[in-house]
């Protein structure tokens, strides 16, 4: 069935919210922080560890610590708590991104039974098992992903197990990587180029030869396309190939992005069909998917990334996130239109509804709106 992703519009009067069709918690977020607090509950007494953030969103993850979970890695893997103070009755969950099958077997010999608390998204195991497919047909593997995310540190890991495998982090470094295939550049420099992107023993001259792509869930759904064409034409032109044989040298598989990713990517583009005046982006700074709904966004008018309501300051100011610097910056006159002033707002894969809410209540609060928040809900419900 088709989709529809026009947005919401929520007419206050002097205000405008257009609301993204799809946004918010996906189905491995909701699922993985069902069971933590499933394991809290049912775990009285007991010490539970999460492996590193359960979702990259502040407000889930503090709640998590202000009910007794601790961390034991930053999202950079990055260890917080040393693995040997862990013992066989402790419990550590695994988050939605996965984990490495080296912390797996880590953990495992320590007497910890990974499997029983183990929330990795199966979205993310489809990519797993995709790179499984690729081996098997004797492909190297190319992850299109951010070199130190955890699903992608996950996914490497587990390709990694079955195929020769390098992860290109964006267009830029999969033109670098081309040239590797076409003997433009010399192998010796792979190793430096790809520093910590690339398996063990990978051997440029050979293992270039055939090659896959698969992806992190999250990323753009227009570069992962761009870099998976990219390569195919590349491997098409150096071996004089063409569409009834490319499969000698390219494995024919679609991108792995999650459906998740594919709606609220989508509903951004249906929302910016909107002639409005600014965009507001809900999410945790670290996160991925929502990175990527702020840069559609950018194209088209000026966006402010935030992780929560707090973060616009008065009416004038708001202080919001540079992903591109990594810093947070101080706006003024952000809202400073003529009426109706319209904004946009979407918000990322692991940002809970409430933040929202408290967004569009905070918004409300600086005009004179006709509606109330409760009457436009009671027309909602
Ligand atoms: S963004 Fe996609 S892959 Fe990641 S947890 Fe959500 S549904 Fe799973």
């Amino acid at each position: 069935m088709k989709k529809d992703f026009t947005p919401t519009l929520l007419d206050f009067g002097p205000l405008e919210i257009y609301l993204a069709r799809h946004f918010g918690f996906c189905y491995g977020v909701e699922n993985a922080i069902e069971i933590s607090f499933r394991t809290i509950e049912e775990n009285p007494g007991k010490r539970i560890f999460l492996l590193s953030e359960m979702i990259h969103n502040p407000q889930v993850n503090d709640d998590l610590r202000s009910r007794g979970i601790q961390f034991l890695q930053d999202t950079y893997g990055n260890q917080l708590i040393p693995f040997d103070v862990l013992t066989a009755d402790d419990i550590v969950i695994i988050p939605a991104f996965g984990t490495t099958l080296q912390t797996e077997k880590l953990l495992n010999r320590i007497g910890i039974q990974t499997e029983k608390f183990n929330t990795t998204c199966p979205f993310v195991e489809k990519v797993w098992n995709r790179s499984e497919q690729i081996a098997k047909n004797n492909y190297s593997v190319i992850v299109h992903g951010k070199p130190r995310h955890e699903e992608t540190r996950a996914t490497f890991s587990h390709a990694s197990a079955n195929a020769p495998t390098v992860i290109v982090n964006d267009m830029k470094e999969a033109q670098m990587l081309a040239k590797y295939i076409t003997g433009e550049k010399s192998p010796d420099d792979f190793y430096k180029d790809f520093e910590g992107q690339h398996s063990e023993g990978f051997d440029v001259n050979i293992n270039l030869q055939r090659i896959g792509v698969i992806n992190q869930t999250t990323m753009l759904a227009s570069d992962t396309q761009a870099i998976a064409d990219f390569l195919k034409q590349t491997m098409r032109t150096h071996y004089e190939l063409n569409d009834s044989n490319i499969e000698e040298r390219f494995a024919d598989t679609r991108d792995t992005l999650c459906y998740a990713t594919y709606d609220n990517q989508a509903a951004v583009d249906g929302m910016l069909k909107t002639s409005a005046d600014v965009a507001i982006v809900v999410g945790g700074y670290n996160s991925s998917n929502t990175s990527h709904l702020v840069e559609l966004c950018e194209e088209k008018l000026p966006t402010y990334f935030i992780n929560s309501e707090e973060k616009i300051l008065s009416s004038r100011e708001i202080l919001h996130y540079d992903f591109h610097k990594k810093q947070e910056i101080l706006t003024s006159d952000f809202l400073q239109f003529n009426s109706p002033v319209k904004i946009l707002i979407s918000s990322g894969a692991s940002c809970p509804d409430a933040l929202v809410e408290g967004v569009i209540r905070k918004l409300i609060g600086y005009f004179p709106v006709d509606v109330s928040i409760e009457k436009m809900i009671e027309k909602f419900s």
